[in-house]
């Protein structure tokens, strides 16, 4: 018996790439609107609170002018879930994807922030590249999800190659340490997004991807569930605080993703994010 092939013509793509661009820089994801709101209301600190809700006020602000709710509005990250019964036509895929990073950087005036090589440094003018990751999975839909991330909070992302020994223990020391490291300079309060296993490039990509999950949610797995609770909390008691500036409220969600690894390993990778953690979700 044959599977019916299912055509997506590639310009959709782009249409919903651009799109979620400009959607995801001019406001929140309803997942990190309700935690910046329950963060608001547990914050202990008054300075804090007032952080808080000036982070509130600007989103308002957005919202009603359509502009982006921070001046550094990213290097666009796409992931890419491909049904495996489903042709592309009309154009090749990742063109597609890049032209949709174009429009949406052009049309939403959104700032460009792509040098096209990194020695060379010479801006590329309309955000493109993006970082492409691509799945393919069971079904005939194509899944998109737009994660534009600034370098804010990226440069202070971590990857630590731990050895078996080091154990959970060592996953938490991990977090900490580069929670520590980032300090105000990441725009607390932060979502963390870590990757467990694997192997060193294969944590890192599900540490980005684990930022794109519903941060009002836990991982299925109850080892898991109860270490995003565990490092949210200890976190929590650094003391860092909305803005760098003291308050119980550091960051507002931790999400892991694990994956096997060798006998001899424990990758894990530690990706900060701010507390805008952009990303938006569309299925073809
Ligand atoms: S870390 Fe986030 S909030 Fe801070 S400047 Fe970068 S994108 Fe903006």
């Amino acid at each position: 018996m044959r599977n019916t092939i299912r055509e997506i013509d590639v310009q959709l793509v782009r249409e919903a790439v651009k799109e979620m661009c400009i959607e995801a820089n001019y406001g929140l994801s309803e997942d990190m609107r309700t935690r910046l709101q329950d963060a608001a209301q547990k914050e202990t600190s008054e300075l804090g609170r007032g952080i808080l809700h000036q982070l509130e006020e600007n989103l308002a602000i957005a919202a009603k002018d359509q502009i982006p709710i921070c001046q550094d509005t990213g290097m666009a990250t796409v992931f890419l879930d491909i049904g495996q019964d489903v042709h592309f036509i009309g154009g090749a895929l990742e063109l597609a994807v890049n032209e949709g990073v174009h429009d949406g950087y052009t049309e939403g005036y959104l700032r460009k922030s792509v040098v096209g090589d990194p020695l060379l440094r010479k801006n590329t003018k309309d955000n493109t590249p993006a970082i492409i990751h691509y799945a393919i999975v069971p079904g005939d839909q194509v899944t998109i999800t737009v994660a534009p991330k600034g370098f804010g909070s990226e440069n202070k992302s971590r990857l630590f190659m731990l050895t078996p020994a080091d154990g959970e223990q060592g996953v938490i020391d991990a977090v900490l340490e580069t929670v520590h490291a980032a300090g105000p300079n990441a725009c607390p309060p932060l979502v963390i997004g870590v990757g467990i296993g694997g192997n060193f490039e294969k944590c890192a990509e599900m540490a980005k991807r684990a930022l794109t999950l519903d941060t009002r949610e836990h991982s299925g797995l109850p080892h898991i569930c109860a270490l995003e609770e565990t490092l949210l909390e200890k976190i929590n008691e650094t003391g860092i605080g909305p803005a760098g500036l003291g308050g119980s409220v550091t960051a507002m969600a931790v999400r892991i993703l694990t994956y096997p690894t060798h006998i001899a390993g424990l990758p894990v990778a530690v990706n900060v994010c701010c507390h805008v953690n952009r990303h938006r979700v569309r299925i073809l």
